[in-house]
Order: structure tokens, then sequence, then C-alpha cells
């Protein structure tokens, strides 16, 4: 008899889980399925679905050979009823066991869905936390708590204090907490730039594809090629592969972007981190161990360090702390429907479509690409946030609501009016052109602001500053844009007006 259901979610991939933990591979059994309701309920990216998939069926085979009995239900499984309430119920009427083991998820959607089992279900359930992150919701509410601001830097000294790492003592190593001025530079073209790690498929991730093709082909993106490990070894192999490669740059071109260099010198792993295949604090021992070893600098050590125990905690507890209301968040009442060369690639504007070409073919794009171009023009133009989360969630293999949500409503909308960025991070092309070479082969003159030759990044800034005027001139940093743009001209105010109107109209 089946003592505990243990119920394995898809960004769940790892054997010390706490719900693992509590169960008992001799008495309980493990319930795995590929869900169409999940697949589809936004339209992810042809490629996520596939790393999702090959990845879940493999870590099904690591938890057999651990010695767990695993019930896997494949997508074309004729008795899939394609949810987790009807695959859950259905594993409860076959198996009759005494509890349900959960692990809770990333998504506050599903949590609630949990939460209603024991009564429909009629039978125990025990929702345990997730300790794969280094500080726990309950610790993140403390920390938020009576706090008026809640800056991330702030919150990323607590975690070095407490795991640890790049400490001397109670100081930070290097005398300082952050190394950020030395980083941001621009690249150029002819720096080598290494690629990050690939794998051949194997014949489990070749029937992934298959599926996909035969069941998602009309969702967003390019299937081939299909490169991502897929199991924990293939993770741990790119994590070793970014250290020894990429990482002793990743401060310097933290936030460059060049033209047909999709990963710079990014670590490319976060959809490993995200679905369990990779523990956070192990990838910061890692880069630690390298900088100790002298081949690694410390503004690179640090600054990847800082994102991961830094951003990627601040961004889930802020997720937790703040949800369900977060989710609709709408500071500046933007409601323009998300273009549709979001979708296609379609623009003239050649970082935009740069950016939209790497996501189509990789399911990635760099935080900067994120932030400051699609992100960035989407703020500018007055797009309804949550159609632009749905974007950010459907197009990236490492897109969980979690992470995905706060970094899209609140770091690059600025839509929960300043809770987790101090200023909206809105810029004009001139940002665009000093940190890439975007400008240079795009139709568009970055100098010019207005015209129909102009960039549209310009007088899409203009024009957002004069905008949002009342609910941004007491922000000392914008105030003083604002007032820049007050000391234009009338003519050239007007000119700016008709011309981001232009912009809007076009891709309306
Ligand atoms: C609009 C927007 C949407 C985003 N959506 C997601 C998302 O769905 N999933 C996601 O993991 N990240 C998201 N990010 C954060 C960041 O862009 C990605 O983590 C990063 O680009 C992943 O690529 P990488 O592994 O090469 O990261 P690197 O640049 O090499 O950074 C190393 C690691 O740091 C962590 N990290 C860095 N920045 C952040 C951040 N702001 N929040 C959380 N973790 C961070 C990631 O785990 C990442 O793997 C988003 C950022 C923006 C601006
Ligand atoms: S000119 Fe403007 S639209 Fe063109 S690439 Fe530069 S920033 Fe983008």
């Amino acid at each position: 008899m089946t003592r505990n259901l243990i119920l394995i979610l898809g960004d769940q991939l790892t054997p010390t889980l706490s719900a693992l933990r509590a169960g008992d591979p001799l008495h309980d059994r493990v319930l795995m399925a590929e869900l169409t309701e999940e697949a589809s309920y936004v339209r992810h990216h042809k490629k996520k679905i596939a790393f999702i998939f090959s990845a879940m069926r493999h870590f099904a085979d690591e938890l057999r050979t651990l010695g767990w009995t695993v019930d896997y239900v494949a997508l074309d499984d004729p008795h899939n009823t394609g949810s987790f309430s009807g695959e859950v119920a259905r594993a409860v009427a076959e198996n009759r066991p005494t509890g349900l083991i959960l692990t809770e998820p990333g998504e506050w959607r599903v949590a609630e869905m949990f939460r209603g089992w024991e009564q429909s279900l009629d039978v125990p359930v025990t929702m345990l936390s997730d300790d794969r992150f280094i500080c726990s919701t309950a610790e993140f509410s403390a920390w938020a708590q009576d706090r008026k601001q809640l800056r991330m830097e702030y919150f990323y000294r607590e975690m070095r204090r407490k795991t640890g790492l790049l400490m001397d003592g109670d100081q930070p190593e290097g005398g300082k907490w952050n190394f950020d001025a030395e980083n941001r530079k621009p690249a150029s073209a002819s720096l080598f730039m290494p690629r990050p790690y690939a794998e051949p498929h194997d014949a489990v991730t070749q029937k992934v594809l298959a599926l996909v093709v035969e069941r998602f082909d009309n969702h967003f993106g390019d299937l081939e090629p299909f490169t991502y490990a897929v199991t924990r070894h293939g993770a741990e192999a790119a994590l070793a592969h970014f250290i020894a490669t990429a990482l002793p740059h990743f401060g310097d071109y933290q936030d460059a972007m060049l033209e047909r260099e999709p990963f710079l010198y990014h670590a490319v792993i976060a959809q490993y981190l995200n679905c369990g295949l990779l523990d956070p604090l192990q990838v910061c021992h890692a880069v630690e161990a390298a900088f100790r070893e002298g081949s690694v600098p410390i503004n690179a050590a640090e600054g990847f360090i800082r994102q991961i125990i830094g951003w990627r905690e601040y961004i889930r507890g802020i997720y937790w702390l703040k949800m369900p209301d977060y989710a609709d968040v709408n500071f500046f009442n933007h409601t323009l429907p998300l273009p549709d060369f979001y979708w296609t690639g379609e623009t003239d504007m050649a970082c935009l479509r740069a950016a939209i070409a790497q996501t189509k073919q990789y399911a990635y794009a760099h935080h900067i690409q994120r932030l400051m171009v699609t992100g960035n023009f989407a703020m500018l133009a007055g797009v309804e946030p949550h159609a632009l989360h749905e974007w950010y969630l459907s197009v990236y293999a490492d897109a969980y609501e979690w992470v995905e949500l706060p970094n899209t409503i609140g770091m690059s909308q600025f839509a929960d009016g300043g809770l987790l960025a101090s200023k909206p991070y809105a810029a004009s092309g001139a940002y665009i052109n000093r940190m890439s070479n975007y400008c240079v082969g795009c139709r568009y003159d970055v100098k010019q602001r207005t015209g129909a030759n102009a960039c549209p990044f310009n007088a899409l800034y203009w024009d957002f500053l004069a905008r949002h005027r009342d609910k941004l001139g007491g922000n000392p940093r914008i105030g003083q844009m604002i007032r820049t743009y007050d000391k234009f001209s009338d003519d050239e105010r007007a000119a700016i007006a008709t011309s981001a109107a232009a912009t809007i109209a076009r891709i309306s």
C-alpha cells in the first residue's frame, strides 16, 4: 500500500527537495506529470517546454536509481487529464495514499490550487516550504517589516553575512560590498566571446522534441537547435564551463550588448537554477572558490554572487510578500496592447529586432536586453504591464512567475510605483548606443530626437517623462530630467509629442 503520494513539479527537480526528504522510498510513491494546462496557460516557448519535459523525464530516472517508485505521466499518455488537479485526483483514487506531500510551488495560482486539495480530495495534505532558497519567505517578511524602502543592496549585505560568501571576518572581501563601479563597460565586437555549454540530444530528449513538434508547433520560438543540458550532471558541466570561460569577464561586460553575440559573458544558467538542477549556494561557492584560487577578479565574483544571493532571493521575497495583488499593479495606468512585433521580431528598430530574434532562437536574452531594450521600450510606449508580463513568462526558458513577475512588473515597468526600484529604468537611445553596437546598423538615427528618421526611443523617452511628470517629478533623479525637458522650446516639445504619437500609432 502507498503511504504517501509525493507530487514533484517541473521546477522541483532536486533530489534533496523538502517533499522527498519528508518521504520514504520504501513506502511512498512519487507522481510527476507533463500537463497541457501548464504548458499552454501562457504559450510557452517551444524550447522551454522541451527543456522542462526532458529534464523531468531524466529526473524521474534519477529518482528511480535512488530507489523511488515514480509514476510518470507523459503528455501523450491517453489517460493524462492534462491538469494538476486531474492527475492528483486520479493518483489518489488509484493508490489511496494516507497523505499527500508537496513542496510549496513557485506560483501563487498553483499554491492556491494545492490549498484546495485537502478538502476536494479528502486526503491530508502536507505542504512544506521550499528550502532551496537562501532566504525563507518568513525571513524576508521579517526583514521587510517596518522598512520604508525595500532596497536590494541592504538585503544583499544581510545575505552575504548569512552565507559568509566573500567575507573577510565580518567585513566584505576587498573592503567593499559592491564593485559595480568597475563593471558596466561597453563591449567591443572584437572581443572573444565564449559560447555557452551545449549538449547533444540523447534518446529521451529526441522523443520530447518530436512531442513538442506534434503538440506545440503553434507556440512561439524555434525548437532547434536544442542544446540545453537536461540533467544535473549536464547543468554542473554548464556551470563549470561558464566559470572557466566567461566568469572572469562577467563583471566588466555585464551590461554590454552586441549584435550577433547573444550571450557575451553571461552564465546562461538561470534555467538550471530555476528548475532545481543547480543549487544557488553551490553555484556561489564554486564562484567564490574560483576567486580564491585567483582565476577570477573580485568585480566578477562579487557581481555574479550578488545576482544570485542578492537579486534572485530579493525578487522571490517581493513576489511572496506582495502577491496576489502585485500581478495587477499599474502605476502609470498604461493600456497599450503588446505590439505584434514582440512576437514576430518584425521591426525596423535594430535593438528590438536583435533582442526578439535571439529570444525566438534561444529562449534567452540577457538582463540588459530584457530591462533596457524590450522592457524599456514597452514602458516608454505605455504597454499594459500584465500583457508584457505574460510575454516574458512565455518566451524565456528560465521564466517562472515568482522570478519573472517582479522583474517585469516592478523592475522593468515601475508598475509598483517604486517598491522594487528607486526610479524607472527609462532611457533614450543614447543609453543603447553607449552600451551596444545596434545603432550602427539601424535605419533610425540615434542622434535625432524627432522626425521620421529619429530613433523612436528618444521622443518616447521625453514624452514619457512629460506624460508622467505628476508621478515622477518628486523623484530626484527623474525630476532633474523633467526640468531639462521643461527647458526645451515649445516647438521642440510639440515635435516630441508628435513623434511619440506617430510611433505609438505605428505599433498599435
Ligand atoms: C523584464 C525581466 C524579466 C526577467 N525574467 C526572468 C525570469 O523569468 N527568470 C529569471 O531567472 N530571471 C529573469 N530576469 C532576470 C535576468 O534577466 C535573468 O536571470 C538572466 O538574464 C538569466 O541569464 P543568465 O543565467 O545568463 O544570467 P547572468 O546574467 O549570468 O546572471 C547570473 C544569475 O543571476 C541570477 N539573476 C540575475 N539577475 C537576476 C534578477 N534580476 N532576478 C533574479 N535572478 C537574477 C540568475 O539566476 C542568473 O542565472 C528578468 C529580468 C528582467 C529585466
Ligand atoms: S537607433 Fe534607436 S531604435 Fe535603432 S538600434 Fe539604436 S536605440 Fe534602437
